[in-house]
């Protein structure tokens, strides 16, 4: 009864996709238990993904594979799409820290994938705690950024209780798309890439990324080797820059980031407060606001309103910064849709 009557609350508030997405089993993780908290005053709508857009995509590639950073990463440079290097950091996997160091500066996640590739599941917890900060730390050190989530190796979990207490989400694979909101944080799905996996051709990259356009949902690539590179289950360069090509083309279909930079737009997404403050002829001001941590969930929400009556147009700022907003017509409504950092300052929409 009482997820019943939350659900009624919610969904007056804010856009739902999926009544499972607030089952009891999923309460235990922090993204479902936020969800609930989220609040948004009608005409305001928050984005299930960035831009409005139908289906998030991440690209992730695990174990230093040599072609990552020499071909896959400089290929998604060509279309400003940022992925994430699942890095292991003994140095017997030979990381390359300063190819590492300048995807960082490009804007793409470096993320751990432990230090030694241990099975998980087959350690102490003592060795595990040793796992996972000793390779946060490396990175810390050798990258320069705090490194905020995990690819467990070979995809076996060990303790999420240890891997949450230095990690926001971790990635496994076994193979689904992930509805909007997952519903195990420390356990998030991927679809393997490669000739060992489900995902070889371009065409295969589409039918994966067209499923998560039904379900609203985010699809997660698992990239190791490419090419002749030496790597596991190697992917054709061809038929990944083929992908990077479609995704480039259908651009308000699809939002393509980084593993990490999703998991903190869900988690924003899904414990969001909107106030709107203050409003007058010329101008709206607004609060944007969650319950989380802003040194690491700092990912733009997207957001729209209608255009209140007789505005031509609008320009948005957020603590006196402009920042990304775009006119758009729905049902031959005319919104303003505009891109806001939660508990980043004040946001100001100024008629035009
Ligand atoms: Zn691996």
């Amino acid at each position: 009864m009482a997820i019943i009557v939350l659900l009624i609350i919610y969904s007056c508030k804010q856009e739902i996709s999926s009544v499972t997405e607030l089952n009891a089993s999923n309460e235990k993780n922090n993204l479902s238990r936020a969800k609930i908290s989220a609040s948004v005053p009608t005409p305001y709508e928050v984005a299930t993904w960035s831009g409005f857009r139908n289906a998030a995509i991440s690209y992730t590639f695990d174990d230093n594979c040599t072609n990552q950073l020499a071909i896959a990463i400089p290929s998604m440079n060509t279309y400003g799409f940022k992925g994430t290097l699942f890095t292991i950091t003994n140095s017997s996997w030979r990381p390359n820290w300063q190819g590492l160091r300048t995807a960082a500066n490009n804007g793409h996640e470096v993320a751990s994938h432990t230090m030694s590739h241990a099975n998980m599941n087959t350690l102490s917890s003592a060795q595990q705690t040793s796992e996972i900060t000793g390779s946060a730390n490396a990175i810390s050190t050798n990258v320069g950024v705090t490194p905020r989530t995990l690819a467990w190796p070979n995809c076996n979990l060990g303790s999420t209780s240890i891997a949450q207490q230095t990690y926001i989400a971790a990635r496994g694979c076994s193979g689904q798309i992930e509805p909007s909101t997952p519903a195990n944080v420390m356990n998030i799905s991927s679809l393997i890439c490669g000739s060992a996996g489900s995902v070889k051709t371009n065409a295969d990259f589409q039918s994966r990324a067209n499923s998560a356009f039904n379900s609203k949902g985010w699809a997660i690539f698992l990239i190791h080797g490419i090419d002749n590179d030496g790597g596991y289950s190697p992917l054709s360069s061809t038929e990944f820059r083929n992908s990077l090509l479609f995704f480039n083309a259908n651009p308000s279909k699809f939002w393509v980031a980084s593993f990490g930079s999703v998991v903190k737009y869900i988690a924003e997404r899904n414990a969001v407060t909107l106030t709107q403050t203050a409003s007058n002829t010329t101008s709206i001001s607004l609060t944007v606001s969650d319950n989380l941590n802003s040194t690491i969930y700092n990912v733009p929400l997207t957001v729209r309103r209608p255009l209140p009556s007789g505005w031509a147009n609008a320009t948005v700022t957020q603590n006196g910064t402009t920042v990304y907003s775009s006119k758009v017509t729905i049902n031959a409504v005319p919104y303003i849709m505009f891109n806001a950092v939660p508990d980043a300052g004040e946001i100001r929409i100024m008629r035009q």
